[in-house]
């Protein structure tokens, strides 16, 4: 709506024809802020335009894409849709935009993708595989259910009944076990009770990154009545892909707030951070490397609380009643630094484009199954802002990062080492 009623709606496109509307081809959802910029090397925060190279690639095609689309103008094609499906969904657009225009770029191109599959175009067949995992093994690699918790090390033991439930996600059950067990071993020095989802099924982040939202939705009823059913308080995550979809994805397909979902969201690096500020948990050990840290997109630019608005666009785009605009500021980027500025020997550099401006790792969002080495190619491009940097390794709060990040250091031939963070804090406590 150009003007009228107007809501925040993912599921209907015909909410985002102002934005699409108005956007200006300025290109600052393509480049980093020009204050930041050292140079040509880092200079793009956009994966899929500098991958690409060609302008239907970035958000500012893709706005041009969804009008023409909107305005009957425009079909769907096999081109169109690697289009709208080779974008990692990693919010940098929105901030820079934001940074102008207060457009709303990153629902946007959610709605791009709800449509295509509304309209039986999308997803991508490789996204139908994985979609088809999740709905029959609960899981997106299609593994047996009955091995999600063969990750649990031997000597911990989770609670019947606990405060803080440890919502582990597919990942760490499956393909990155050790950072579940880095995690529950956390826990367990730090003398926090936690229990464990009595059956923990997939959170559904792909089905609702590829535009599956209906499956997405009924996923997402189902597991936030499976945590209040165990009446836990604190729901903790250690991936951050699976963080965004508890914490804003979730409440966004019940249109609730993120603070109505009836218990707390949170990731390891936020309660790890309180732990050692209270003094519960100390990081004695020393562990020297020279590292940075990756902004995994989904806990910060895009782990923003949710909270619905519907109301009226009127003249010069205004809106009201007033829209708090969610540009990124406010995702999660103090706690996981002090962590690692506070484990003895770790000497942490900062990448170029950090925080807000961070270039996204490639694996989120879909894009991983169907763009595989479009994937990888982004964390080869990552790599080398680590290395630029003398870093002689790189740290992720997320599964999805450090895979791909890992094996994109195998391509390559580097001697770069890949972490999470949850294995550093198990150094720092347990040496
Ligand atoms: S920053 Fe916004 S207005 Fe500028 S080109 Fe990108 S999408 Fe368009
Ligand atoms: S979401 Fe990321 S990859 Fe997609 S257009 Fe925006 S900046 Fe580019």
């Amino acid at each position: 709506m150009l003007k009228g009623k107007v809501s925040l709606d993912v599921t209907q496109l015909d909410n985002f024809e102002y934005d699409m509307s108005k956007c200006i081809k300025c290109k600052g959802c393509t480049w980093v802020d020009h204050i930041y910029m050292p140079g040509v090397t880092f200079s793009t925060r956009c994966p899929s335009a500098t991958k690409y190279l060609f302008d239907s690639y970035g958000a500012y095609g893709k706005m041009r894409i969804g009008l023409a689309m909107l305005e009957g103008r425009l079909d769907y094609s096999d081109e169109l849709l690697k289009i709208l499906y080779a974008c990692t969904l990693c919010g940098a657009c929105d901030v820079g935009c934001k940074r102008n225009l207060d457009l709303e770029i990153e629902l946007t191109l959610e709605a791009l993708r709800i449509k295509a599959v509304r309209d039986g175009k999308g997803p991508m067949p490789q996204h139908k595989k994985v979609a088809q995992n999740i709905l029959t093994k609960h899981n997106r690699f299609g593994s047996p259910h009955q091995n999600r918790n063969k990750w649990l090390p031997a000597g911990i033991k989770p609670s019947p009944k606990a405060e803080v439930l440890y919502f582990v996600g597919c990942s760490a059950s499956y393909t990155s076990p050790e950072i579940a067990q880095a995690t529950v071993k956390i826990l367990n020095a730090s003398g926090t009770p936690f229990m464990l989802m009595p059956d923990e099924w997939c959170c559904g982040n792909v089905l609702y990154s590829v535009g599956m939202i209906d499956e997405a939705r009924e996923l997402a009823r189902r597991n936030i009545e499976a945590v209040k059913k165990t009446g836990a308080k604190t729901l903790l995550l250690s991936c951050a892909e699976g963080y965004r979809m508890w914490k804003v994805d979730y409440p966004k397909l019940l249109n609730i707030s993120t603070a109505d979902l009836g218990f707390k969201v949170v990731h390891l690096v936020e309660y790890v951070d309180e732990l050692i500020k209270k003094g519960t948990l100390k990081l004695a050990n020393r562990v020297n490397l020279r590292l940075t840290y990756h902004d995994s997109c989904s806990l910060s630019r895009l782990s923003e609380p949710w909270v619905p608005w519907q109301g009226e666009r009127g003249q010069w785009g205004m809106v009201s009643p007033t829209l708090e605009r969610r540009r990124g500021t406010n995702g999660v980027y103090q706690p996981p630094r002090d962590i690692l500025k506070a484990i003895p020997g770790v000497e942490l550099v900062e990448m170029i484009r950090m925080r807000e401006n961070a270039f996204c790792c490639g694996a989120g969002r879909g894009t991983k199954e169907a763009f595989p080495d479009f994937a990888l190619w982004a964390a080869k491009h990552r790599l080398e802002e680590v290395k630029a940097v003398g870093a002689e390794a790189v740290v992720a709060t997320c599964p999805w990062c450090k895979e791909n990040f890992a094996q994109a250091v195998s391509q390559n031939g580097d001697k770069l080492k890949v972490f999470d963070i949850s294995e550093l804090i198990l150094a720092a406590i347990s040496g």
